[in-house]
């Protein structure tokens, strides 16, 4: 038995299904990763127990000595990680950090210039239904019907006619790189504050592998729990005449007392990401998604009239473009999850499917990679999804898949040394 068990036997079930769930499929959700049992940790310690709003040395509660040292350890470490002026490591969220960046730098009724939902942008970006949408005036820049590449003309043209006050580049779902220096040339040209959301690229941007924002943006968002593999959380970086205000757009702004349990397990994430190992990971992260890419512009799932987005990838994911395929994104997405492969269907940009159906799926690397998986495995991986993805897939085929996905699956234990909490 375990103190959970003791006290909850239902939580402490759903929680080893989950370990479970985690072991034995694969996932290849982009935004997800697998946390290093040592930030687990981290985020589960007495930390919890702790109030401390404020700043490091700035407290309105007593006894925060300790937390002090974690949290300025956070700062120093992830400034050095990105070679960032300030970073503010409180925010709760991706999405807290973006809102908290906002607040700081823009009026209510601004105007603000980010990519379309539709084309791989982020909620927080201007969508109706978000704080953003409805707090600012939200112009959205697209990709290029030709080639599903953001239109930096279009950009320019959009900052010219509407004079946003600030400019917010990044992505959710985009599988190439952004031009960094050229969105600053254009937020300099009508005076725009320019804002980089790299939450789902952060960890490549971390092992070099990936051009860093840093020196182009006067804001750098980010989540920790995607590439970065930390806990859930979100940070904010800027140059050094912009940390008062994001502090206090933070704290009192958006948030009460932070989370020190999650900053020491975003620390203890930075420190990881400082490592030659997490490198190799974040390698191995690229080449797997290259290695998707190619193999499934391949001739099974062309032959489902499938195809991949742009034509391949610079980063940890690919989109597959399922528009001129009779499968759309939700069946997709259930023949993966029938053989035992956790995706997410995604609009993709001009989709003709409403999007709870969606015509793509965004399938990602970082997870996996973090499992172990090499150049081999993922050719592996890379074959049973096409497979799946064929136009007619008998139960028989599904067995057959699903027995490879557990074997790969096997092949990488993930957690070996978590024991259950309910001893099922
Ligand atoms: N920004 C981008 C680009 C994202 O993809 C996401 C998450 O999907 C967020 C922000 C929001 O992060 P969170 O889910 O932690 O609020």
């Amino acid at each position: 038995s375990s103190p959970v068990a003791d006290v909850d036997p239902e939580i402490a079930k759903a929680i080893d299904d989950e370990l479970v769930r985690q072991q034995s499929t694969l996932e290849m959700i982009a935004s997800e990763n697998f946390a290093p049992v040592a930030v687990m940790q981290a985020q589960g310690s007495v930390l919890t127990n702790k109030y401390a709003e404020g700043y490091p040395g700035r407290r309105y509660y007593g006894g925060c000595e300790h937390v002090d040292v974690i949290e300025r350890l956070a700062i120093d470490r992830v400034k050095a990680l990105f070679g960032a002026e300030a970073a503010n490591v409180q925010p709760h969220s991706g999405a807290q950090a973006n809102a908290a960046a906002m607040v700081a730098l823009l009026e209510p009724g601004d105007t603000i210039l980010g990519l379309d939902l539709a084309h791989g942008g982020h909620l927080t970006h201007g969508m109706r239904l978000n704080f953003s949408g409805k707090l600012y005036n939200v112009v959205s820049y697209h990709v290029r019907e030709s080639d599903h590449r953001v239109d930096m003309a279009e950009v320019e043209r959009l900052a010219v006619e509407h004079r946003p006050r600030m400019i917010v580049a990044g992505w959710s779902a985009y599988p190439r790189q952004l031009d960094f220096a050229e969105f600053r040339r254009i937020a300099d040209l009508v005076g725009a504050y320019l804002m980089v959301d790299m939450a789902h690229f952060a960890g490549l941007v971390a092992a070099g592998l990936h051009p860093s924002p840093v020196p182009y943006a006067d804001v750098v968002t980010t989540t920790t729990h995607k590439t970065l593999g930390g806990p859930r959380g979100g940070v904010i970086l800027s140059k050094a005449e912009l940390a008062k205000k994001i502090n206090s757009a933070v704290f009192p702004g958006q948030q009460g007392g932070p989370l020190e349990h999650v900053i020491a397990a975003k620390a203890v994430a930075f420190g990881i990401a400082a490592s030659a190992e997490f490198r190799e990971r974040q390698e191995r992260t690229l080449a797997g998604a290259r290695i998707l890419a190619e193999r499934l512009l391949g001739a099974d799932v062309a032959a489902a009239g499938a195809t991949v987005l742009t034509g391949g990838t610079d980063v940890h994911l690919v989109l597959v473009d399922l528009r001129h395929s009779a499968l759309d994104g939700q069946q997709g997405e259930d023949r993966l999850h029938r053989v035992g492969i956790t995706v997410n269907r995604n609009a993709v940009p001009f989709d003709p499917r409403p999007p709870m159906v969606s015509s793509g799926l965004r399938i990602g690397t970082p997870a996996l990679a973090t499992r172990g998986f090499d150049e081999t495995s993922f050719a592996e991986v890379a074959d049973v999804i096409a497979a799946a993805l064929a136009p007619e897939l008998p139960d028989a085929d599904v067995v057959a898949l699903r027995g490879r996905v557990e074997k790969l699956a096997a092949a990488y234990p993930l957690y070996p040394h978590l024991a259950a909490l309910a001893g099922s």
